[in-house]
């Protein structure tokens, strides 16, 4: 064995792993395709909007709901949860689990998230922003409230605690890093994914976020007990983003940007399904509609968005504002007496639609939980 535990992809979830992974005493190799600049992925360029459930920055806002994370559950998985359940029941024939890992993820964030991030000195703006709306209003789909935590210092500030941590268990010799490393395939024995396999590529001197050669310079191959995969997303790989696309929404968009840089390229989840991972919901894909070309591109297509605190007006080309609810569906869904979401959120709520007030069900500021 060459580690506990090998996790592939340096990202953001590849060190929150690693570093939860070393205090737990386990060694560690943390192996990523791209240079040491690259160290964070994604997440450095992120806004580091955060999703928190009933917190300090919501209550003061008067943007909570005493049954805030029953809310947030019912946003998180409306459509989702009912898609996962049938494909499972169906194809399996066995209890659907997703449900369970959305409740955890809302618990989680609901509870212990805001203190533990606090803890290791991320702190967030105080307006809570609303850019994950969903169905037009706070009672459709998406966050019934605003729940976009914005982190002060924006997406670094989130990898830095992390990338602390990892670089304390390297130099206390429970982590190794392994740059340049890019697994092409998992080992399996037994049934049992035991190891990676890959080619280490050339050294790079890239910058950060810009693409980085792919001349291979030899082969590795390593073993541990268990082997975690973080390898980001789709993004950057268009072909994949068709070949996904959801049939719901018509022919994808003959033009794309991306928002993402060219190593969030979706290799990783073939990789993984070859070796017996099941993959689900390959059509739900985080795509913006109002993404622009940046002028200063650092990767391929490079698009940005401009995303308006706490949430964007849309105007149409006269600058007319769209109206809204912006179809006669949400309309229905949201205010028919017969809809069981909106009977069973909008009690609950603090939408700013109803009052702009503090709402009597909101709790003062905690000044324990931060
Ligand atoms: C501009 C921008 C703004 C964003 N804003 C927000 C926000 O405000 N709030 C929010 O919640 N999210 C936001 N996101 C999304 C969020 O940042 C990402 O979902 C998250 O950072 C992904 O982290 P990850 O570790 O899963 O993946 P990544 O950051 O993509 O890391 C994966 C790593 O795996 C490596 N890798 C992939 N394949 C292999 C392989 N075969 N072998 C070895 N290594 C491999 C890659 O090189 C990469 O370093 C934003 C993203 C962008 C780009």
């Amino acid at each position: 064995m060459d580690a506990d535990v090998i996790v592939v992809g340096a990202g953001l979830a590849g060190l929150v792993a690693t570093a939860e992974l070393a205090d737990a005493g386990r060694k560690v190799l943390l192996l990523d395709q791209e240079p040491e600049s690259n160290l964070g992925g994604q997440a450095f360029w992120s806004f580091g909007g955060l999703f928190l459930v009933d917190s300090p920055e919501q209550r003061r806002m008067g943007a909570c709901a005493d049954s805030a994370p029953t809310l947030a559950l019912q946003g998180l998985g409306s459509g989702k949860r009912a898609r996962v359940s049938t494909a499972a029941s169906t194809t399996r024939g066995r209890k659907d689990f997703w449900p369970a890992v959305a409740t955890a993820y809302v618990d989680f964030a609901a509870g212990e998230k805001r203190a533990w991030l606090h803890g290791m000195g991320v702190r967030w703006f105080p307006v809570v922003g609303w850019a994950e709306r969903g169905g037009h209003l706070a009672d459709g789909h998406g966050n019934s409230v605003p729940r976009f935590h914005v982190t002060w210092g924006t997406g670094p500030a989130v990898v830095a605690p992390f990338e602390r941590r990892v670089r304390e268990a390297v130099a206390n010799g429970l982590v190794e890093l392994r740059f340049r490393h890019r697994v092409d395939g998992l080992s399996v024995t037994g049934g049992i994914v035991d190891g990676v396999r890959g080619a280490v590529l050339e050294p790079s001197t890239a910058a950060r976020g810009v693409a980085s050669s792919r001349t291979e310079a030899g082969t590795f191959e390593l073993h541990a007990q268990a082997v975690v995969v973080t390898s980001g997303g789709i993004g950057a790989n268009l072909d994949l983003i068709r070949a996904s696309w959801p049939q719901r929404l018509g022919p994808a968009p003959a033009t794309m940007i991306s928002g993402v840089p060219e190593h969030v390229d979706g290799r990783m989840l073939g990789i993984a399904e070859t070796a017996g991972a099941r993959l689900v919901n390959r059509d739900r894909m985080w795509h913006y509609t109002e993404g622009i070309r940046n002028w200063d591109p650092i990767w391929a297509r490079h698009g940005i968005r401009i995303l308006a605190g706490p949430s964007s007006l849309w105007f149409d080309a006269n600058g007319r504002r769209f109206p809204r609810p912006t179809s006669q569906a949400s309309t229905r869904s949201a205010r028919s007496p017969r809809s069981p979401r909106a009977a069973t959120t909008t009690p609950g709520s603090c939408s700013p639609r109803r009052s702009s007030r503090r709402s009597s069900r909101c709790r003062a500021p905690s000044r324990t939980r931060t």
